[in-house]
């Protein structure tokens, strides 16, 4: 990356410091210290968990749950692994983050109940910023730099619900595309998903991916509650981005050891494949989440709990495909994504 392409906020000093030392070896369970004045605590900070895992000579991987705070598997799935990672049986360096949006998790909601702050579109940050901002500074700018792959788990929220996949975007960089298609079938979720973001403006995929590091998403569930065969896929994907990339000394676990369909990579290339509700009313799924959906059909009817006696308004697919992605719960208002649906996608 060159200079100038280093945004200004990089190169100014955190005012998070870290408990743990990222070059020392072993298992450290610490925190980052973030500064937060406020009436209950005048001289008083917020304690982020942070743990990093050191042994031998490898990549660094780092794994965040929590970029918003109403999405589950992403947290249970670092915690798990922070605790169950046996240093002597890992070569490289992992930095586990369960709750990235860390105020967001403490209240259970998407962004932060103290500043409003979206972690996903706060990236770079600002080390003189809100809390938010801040969070997103010193990631972007002491751990990132740091790191060879980036692995943030998401799921759908309290709003959306999918079917597992993990995710990437559409990069330029053929051998950094091909590299990351790799890592994103080593995951092992049913689906792997070729995302087109609606606005990618401000996220970490974006921050990292400008880095020119190996970048995974994923969502694996929602609904503001989790299933376990959703914490399976994410217990199973953490430890197969590791295998993968050679820190841990075993054969990735392929989702066909288990009688399983191996992962369907699909892609969402263009803004059709976002089904948006023009309405506000209750909504009447028609076809399940998981279900294939031929281009026309009716998907779901948005009914108008004020006048009964108005047709519901019918949201039909713009294409053929999975529906991956479905509204939660059952209110839905104008602008809001009713559902998603996905199209095979065949790698070159
Ligand atoms: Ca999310």
């Amino acid at each position: 990356m060159s200079a100038e392409s280093i945004p200004l906020s990089a190169t100014e000093k955190s005012r998070i410091s870290a408990s743990v030392d990222y070059d020392q070896a072993g298992k450290q369970f610490g925190y980052l210290s973030i500064p937060h004045s406020r009436d209950d605590s005048a001289w008083g900070c917020l304690r982020m968990p942070i743990v990093v895992i050191k042994s031998g000579e490898g990549p660094t991987v780092m794994f965040a749950g929590g970029n918003h705070g109403d999405e589950y598997e992403g947290p249970i799935a670092v915690m798990n692994l922070a605790r169950n990672l046996d240093p002597k049986t890992l070569q490289g360096r992992v930095i586990l983050i369960p709750a990235l949006n860390f105020p967001a998790v403490c209240s259970g909601t998407r962004t932060s109940p103290i500043d409003g702050g979206n972690m996903n579109r706060s990236f770079p940050g600002a080390s003189r910023g809100s809390i938010t901002n801040m969070i997103a500074h010193y990631v972007y700018s002491q751990i990132l730099p740091l790191c060879d792959v980036v692995v943030d788990i998401h799921s759908g929220g309290k709003t959306l619900n999918f079917v597992p996949a993990a995710i990437m975007h559409e990069l330029e960089d053929q051998s950094r595309m091909e590299a990351t298609l790799d890592a994103l079938l080593a995951f092992g979720a049913p689906v792997g998903l070729v995302l087109r973001e609606l606005d990618a403006d401000g996220m970490m995929d974006t921050a990292v991916e400008s880095m020119g590091k190996i970048f995974i998403s994923t969502e694996l569930g929602g609904g503001g509650s989790v299933t376990a065969e959703t914490l399976r896929v994410a217990d199973i994907g953490v430890r197969n981005v590791l295998r993968h990339f050679g820190l841990l000394d075993e054969p990735v676990v392929r989702r066909e050891d288990y009688d399983l369909e191996p992962t369907r990579l699909m892609h969402t290339p263009d803004a059709d494949c976002f089904i948006i509700s023009d309405d506000e009313g209750i909504y009447e799924v028609v076809a399940d989440l998981g279900t294939e959906v031929e281009m026309g059909q009716v998907i779901g009817r948005v009914h108008n709990h004020q006048d009964p006696s108005r047709e519901p308004v019918e949201y039909r697919s713009h294409r053929s495909g999975l529906l991956l992605c479905r509204h939660y719960p059952g209110h839905i208002k104008r602008g809001d994504c009713a559902a998603v649906i996905a199209e095979d996608y065949h790698r070159s």
